[in-house]
């Protein structure tokens, strides 16, 4: 089932999600997942986390490789370990469809997590899988990419958004 994805000036993207219990969340969990994959593949993002569908949860998929390559990450209750470097690099979220910047983010970014099982993760990702790590995990701190922008940035997305936001459904 495709779900709708919230768009920026909703509430639920500027509040910080509830940690998944896996003991509640029990059959839920496996249909919710399928349901984001579906929305995120059909509206060809990299990355979905659970405010951007309506729920207040710290749960994320991400997938930088779709297709052939496909390397798709189930993120429940992340948490970023550690980050180094810099990298300047556009950037879009489907909760903001139409506005693209270029953001400074961290290069290198490690992630400790579980997967849909409740089974611990750890892993390292590079470039695009970085700025995924960073952006996934932001929307569970109710953050933006746009929040990221420095003043001028936020103005000029500001004039953007006020036209976009007429063709957003
Ligand atoms: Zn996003």
């Amino acid at each position: 089932m495709l779900l709708r994805i919230t768009k920026h000036g909703e509430p639920i993207l500027k509040k910080a999600a509830q940690p998944v219990d896996f003991n509640a969340a029990g059959e839920e969990l496996p249909k919710l997942l399928r349901d984001m994959w579906s929305t995120m593949y059909a509206a060809k993002g990299v990355g979905l986390a659970a405010p951007q569908v309506g729920l207040s949860l710290r749960l994320a998929v991400i997938d930088v490789k779709p297709g052939e390559k496909s390397d798709p990450i189930v993120l429940v209750n992340p948490e970023i370990v550690s980050r180094e470097g810099t990298l300047i690099e556009e950037e879009g979220c489907l909760s903001v469809p139409g506005i693209y910047v270029r953001l400074k983010r961290h290069e290198r970014v490690r992630v400790r997590a579980f997967d849909e099982r409740g089974r611990p993760w750890e892993r390292t990702g590079t470039g695009l899988l970085a700025r995924a790590f960073e952006h996934e995990v932001d929307h569970l701190e109710g953050k933006l990419f746009l929040d990221r922008l420095d003043i001028v940035g936020k103005l000029k997305a500001a004039v953007l958004l006020k036209d976009l936001k007429k063709t957003w459904t």
